[in-house]
């Protein structure tokens, strides 16, 4: 029979019911700009300052160490570039992360070493955790910033970030983490946690595509990335996104109220992993346990992941290789290729990413319908008649 179902919310979610009717308001009433000095400016202010006390609850932080931002890619943008830009001053020239980084992450830390930065991508073992031994080797007094992410969008991959934020401090560094897909998994707190930057994207925890935020540690210094007017105390012009500040605020605390209900979704995660991987030629990629609760990650030999994605497609089920952007190249995926999983390996891996919203029909429709289609397209593969004939 039958079904839709989304298994991408690594990629995306919808947005939630609560998040719509939290923003309608402010496209159908409160459309004044929060810097005008007038009756419409005040009650668009008075939004966008109660979004941003909002989050800075649920964060246990400040709410003037919470800034909006378009997206998470700004963000992390923000965060490196600021960082490393203003720590120069100080003779600090070298930036640590590590090589399961997303691109946005990738791609900043490489722009940095086009204009002299040094730049170390640290390990990470077959698990898809990042080697603390090594990073703690490679931070040094020249160190402007480590910047590792808190969970993997891949694998799911839950790093030690209170360690490693001790290692970037104890040789004067700034840390910096991409939270992106923590949010709303993980309870995150800002008192406990040891970070100087975090960032968080809006829809991956069901607001828009669109919004993001960047927290800064009061007394942290960074650059400027978005000049313009006054906005966000100077520190990222642009007329703020009022509506879509609002919905993040909303997602935020839906998320995290829901984070004791994420058992149900483990359960479901648990049930795919163990089904699926009895599917001969077919292994988990990243931590049994030590995972995002909607995390699923499982490489197939001898197939194509997007074959598989082609075909689960006209199945109804969307699910994904790995980060919408690698799926897109059709290189594979450079976290796979980190833990060290061989290439002709990293191609036939399939990522679903469960949520709140998955029901017990759709995890059993997803395992009925995978394996009939890897055996499917396993015929069709020279390879796998090596297999074959080796066995008789
Ligand atoms: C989605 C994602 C981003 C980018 O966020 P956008 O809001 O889409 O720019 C950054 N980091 C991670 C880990 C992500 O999953």
């Amino acid at each position: 029979m039958y079904r839709f179902v989304y298994a991408d919310n690594a990629a995306t979610t919808p947005i939630s019911r609560e998040v719509i009717e939290e923003m309608m308001p402010c496209f159908e009433l409160n459309w004044g700009n929060p810097s005008s000095l007038h009756a419409k400016g005040r009650e668009a202010k008075d939004i966008l300052e109660n979004a941003r006390e909002r989050v800075a609850k649920v964060f246990n932080c400040n709410p003037a160490e919470i800034y909006f931002t378009s997206c998470g890619t700004e963000s992390d943008n923000w965060a490196i570039k600021g960082a490393a830009y203003k720590m120069r001053e100080r003779g600090r020239t070298h930036v640590v992360t590590s090589k399961i980084e997303h691109h946005a992450v990738l791609h900043t830390c490489e722009a940095l070493e086009k204009e002299g930065f040094s730049v170390d991508y640290v390990d990470v073992d077959e698990d898809g955790v990042v080697c603390v031994d090594k990073l703690r080797e490679l931070v040094s007094d020249k160190t402007a910033l480590v910047a590792v992410m808190y969970a993997n969008n891949e694998v799911g991959t839950i790093q030690p970030i209170e360690e490693i934020a001790r290692i970037a401090h104890s040789k004067g560094a700034l840390m910096f983490t991409d939270a992106v897909q923590a949010v709303g998994n993980v309870e995150i707190d800002l008192g406990s946690l040891g970070v100087d930057m975090l960032s968080a994207s809006g829809h991956k925890i069901h607001a828009p595509k669109g919004v993001g935020i960047l927290y800064v540690r009061r007394g942290v210094n960074i650059k400027n990335l978005v000049d313009g007017g006054g906005q966000e105390r100077r520190r990222r012009g642009g007329t703020e996104n009022v509506a879509f500040a609002a919905g993040f605020a909303r997602a935020l605390e839906e998320a995290t109220k829901k984070i004791p209900e994420l058992d149900r979704v483990r359960a479901m995660r648990d049930k795919l992993i163990q089904e699926i991987t009895k599917i001969p030629y077919s292994k988990l990629n990243g931590h049994r346990t030590n995972r995002l609760p909607g995390n699923v990650n499982i490489g197939f030999e001898f197939i194509e992941g997007e074959s598989l994605l082609l075909l689960l497609d006209m199945a109804g089920i969307c699910a994904s290789t790995g980060s919408a952007c690698s799926s897109a190249s059709l290189e594979a995926s450079h976290v796979l290729l980190a833990m060290g999983v061989p290439h002709e390996k990293a191609h036939g891996s399939l990522r679903l990413s469960i949520s709140h919203e998955t029901s017990e029909e759709d995890v059993d429709y997803i395992i009925e319908t995978v394996a009939p289609i890897v055996e499917r397209l396993r015929n069709m593969s020279p390879l796998w008649e090596d297999v074959i004939k080796q066995q008789v």
